[in-house]
């Protein structure tokens, strides 16, 4: 019998979604204080800093600081700000997104949780953003699997089907990473159709491997628009220590890398694994997940978020053997630290981020 992975074993679960359900709202504010400053009646104020037992306002949830009189509540300062939904919506809400193991649709959550679509959106995306906002960019070491992956920007078919030959299929799959360059020239597509491909963005997964066998423990992704060597050598220069090993695929992005690494490809048109062991399994699986989340959970991902989605299942595949209550801890930590969102604040009323993060 092959070994049962962690996330379905006992000690996985560890923290199940009946402790959150049998919470009061009292307590389950009780428990966002917790999280957030570790005790109830002593905390930092958000303005001035100060620790002190500030003033309880207890009518409105509510306190006043002792020095520089400022009142404050447990979401002050936190994504949560001028939050309109109960406490236990929204650590329920964390919980469907930490403990789904391929990724949490606001489609799938919004009714269950009797909220509306928006308010679902709103939040994962905030939860999103909070581990964006926190992940963890020190330079990887060691063995570094990096490759590139192509999504968002998604051409429609066209209205007429052409006879399809073989060749067509072939030629079609050999032009296809060449062709979806985003605001390219792609041949043989509409003009309209071809706009699409202005919203295709690329992934640059790097994976840091550990003992053969135990796969990848770290991951950094970074977002570009091309997968060439202007787009690919400063991520990977940026977040690799110079000496490490470092294996892609034969792409011609990365055939320079060996000026700073020790670097091996593998030739994926022949071999997955080099007859020494060389692959880039590691980077091809994390793509795996986040080609399935897009086309089977999120249906599709806007390019101005693909950033957040991109470190979503990051983390997911980090924290892969963490227990439950260890990943919900994780996400509380990130949510808390991050401070107010830039993206979702003010959503509602039109607010927008106005630019993509990169790199
Ligand atoms: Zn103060």
């Amino acid at each position: 019998m092959s070994k049962q992975p962690f996330c379905q074993t006992k000690a996985y679960r560890n923290l199940a979604e009946d402790e959150i359900t049998e919470l009061t709202e009292e307590q389950a504010r009780e428990q966002f204080t917790l999280f957030r400053w570790g005790s109830t009646t002593e905390m930092p104020c958000p303005a001035c800093g100060s620790v002190d037992q500030h003033y309880h306002r207890r009518s409105r949830h509510q306190w006043r600081c002792k020095h520089c009189y400022t009142d404050f509540s447990v979401t002050t300062g936190t994504p949560f700000l001028n939050r309109k939904l109960p406490f236990k919506k929204i650590l329920h809400l964390i919980y469907d997104f930490i403990a789904s193991p391929k990724g949490c649709a606001a489609d799938e959550y919004h009714a269950k949780r009797g909220v509306t679509l928006r308010a679902a959106y709103l939040n994962f995306h905030k939860i999103r953003e909070a581990l964006f906002e926190m992940r963890d960019q020190t330079p990887l070491s060691g063995l570094v699997q990096v490759d590139g992956g192509h999504f968002c920007g998604k051409p429609r078919r066209p209205r007429q089907r052409k006879q399809v030959t073989s060749g067509i299929v072939n030629n079609k799959l050999r032009n296809r990473k060449a062709s979806m360059i985003p605001g390219g020239q792609t041949p043989t597509m509409e003009p309209w159709n071809r706009e699409k491909y202005i919203n295709r963005r690329i992934a640059i997964v790097l994976r840091q491997c550990g003992k053969k066998g135990e796969g990848a423990n770290r991951t950094i992704v970074a977002i570009a628009m091309n997968e060439n060597a202007e787009s690919v050598i400063p991520l990977v220069r940026k977040y690799v220590v110079p000496g490490s090993t470092v294996w892609t695929d034969d792409g011609h992005a990365y055939k320079r890398l060996s000026a700073w690494y020790d670097h091996d490809s593998v030739t994926h048109s022949k071999e997955y694994s080099t007859d020494k062991g060389v692959n880039n399994n590691q980077a091809e699986s994390y793509f795996s997940r986040l080609r399935r989340a897009e086309y089977g959970i999120y249906h599709g991902m806007r390019c101005q978020y693909f950033a957040f989605y991109a470190n979503e299942y990051v983390w997911r595949a980090d924290m892969n053997k963490k227990t439950l209550g260890e990943k919900y801890a994780d996400a509380m930590e990130k949510i808390f630290k991050c401070g107010p969102s830039k993206s979702w604040r003010g959503y509602g009323g039109g607010h927008r981020l106005g630019f993509e993060y990169m790199g």
